[in-house]
């Protein structure tokens, strides 16, 4: 009898830890970060996991990644302005311009409500090395390369502290209203970051592999040389993209990327397509916070 209340007994203590375990494994998982807005596929679960993994092996010069922090980078939405021109009116488009006078307004009211410009490097350091980020992070960036970026903007930003991403398209330099070579490598040298809006400015999913080559690494070659820096980052244009040009993408070399798809950027989006927010003709100064908000 005292043996089969000892054989019990044991009984009863495994299952109480068993079951004290499986507690501590449901409190760990539901406090992860959950996607809102919409169901993530398992590939982008499985990302998400990944790139947790690599912010933990990325930290050795940084404090170890906690959980807290994994919650708070999850919770970021960050705004990606995508500008074209900064000029009085456009040639061949009655809207992809900002007038420089509404320009300035709007880097004012930036600077006015406490938001720090920062570049694509520092959101990549951020979410997938652990650096840290000023409060308020937001990122301008320009597409095409015209020649109102160097002329209006650069001195707007400049004269404010303001830093900027332009996705340029070398194929394009010095032809009438574009950039010229020379004005690229003052816009790098002013702590801008020049990136890849590909070669011709071709529609990458329309492409043959010689022709995503070209777009893709030539782009990319031509511009690090006249800047001297790496050119990690691109912009697809009319935002058409597919999975092969993805593919090719990371073969390049590229890290992160700016798409055409409308919102914030966040950590769950497939890095090479983080979300921007167009601004343009029809978006006054006074319209600037709803559209960062929304
Ligand atoms: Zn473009």
């Amino acid at each position: 009898m005292a043996l089969l209340n000892k054989k019990l007994a044991i009984g009863f203590l495994l299952v109480a830890l068993f079951f004290l375990a499986g507690i501590r494994l449901l409190t760990v998982n539901s406090s992860l970060p959950v996607k809102r807005g919409h169901v993530a596929t398992k590939e982008k679960q499985v990302g998400a996991r990944k790139r947790a993994t690599t912010t933990r092996t990325h930290s050795t010069t940084n404090a170890p990644v906690t959980l807290e922090a994994q919650q708070e980078k999850g919770s970021e939405r960050i705004p990606i302005l995508a500008y074209h021109d900064i000029a009085d009116s456009h040639p061949s488009d009655k809207w992809l311009y900002v007038k420089p006078s509404v320009f300035a307004k709007q880097l004012d009211w930036l600077k006015d409500h406490g938001y720090h410009a920062i570049g694509f490097e520092s959101l990549y350091d951020h979410w997938y090395g652990n650096k840290p980020l000023p409060s308020k992070p937001v990122i301008l960036t320009f597409d095409d390369g015209y020649r109102g970026v160097y002329e209006a903007a650069l001195p707007l930003l400049k004269a404010r502290g303001m830093k900027a991403t332009f996705f340029l398209v070398p194929g394009l330099f010095d032809h009438p209203g574009y950039l010229t070579t020379s004005m690229v490598r003052e816009l790098s040298d002013a702590g801008m970051e020049v990136e890849s809006h590909t070669y011709d400015h071709a529609f990458l999913t329309s492409c043959s592999d010689e022709q995503l080559k070209h777009e893709l690494k030539y782009s990319k070659d031509v511009l690090e040389k006249i800047t001297r820096k790496p050119v990690e980052f691109i912009c697809y244009p009319n935002g058409y993209y597919n999975q092969k040009v993805l593919d090719e993408v990371k073969k390049y070399g590229y890290k992160a990327g700016a798409s055409s798809i409308h919102g914030r950027a966040s950590i769950y989006q497939e890095r090479l397509l983080w979300h921007r927010i167009p601004i343009d003709f029809r978006i006054k100064p006074e319209d600037l916070a709803w559209k960062i908000y929304g």
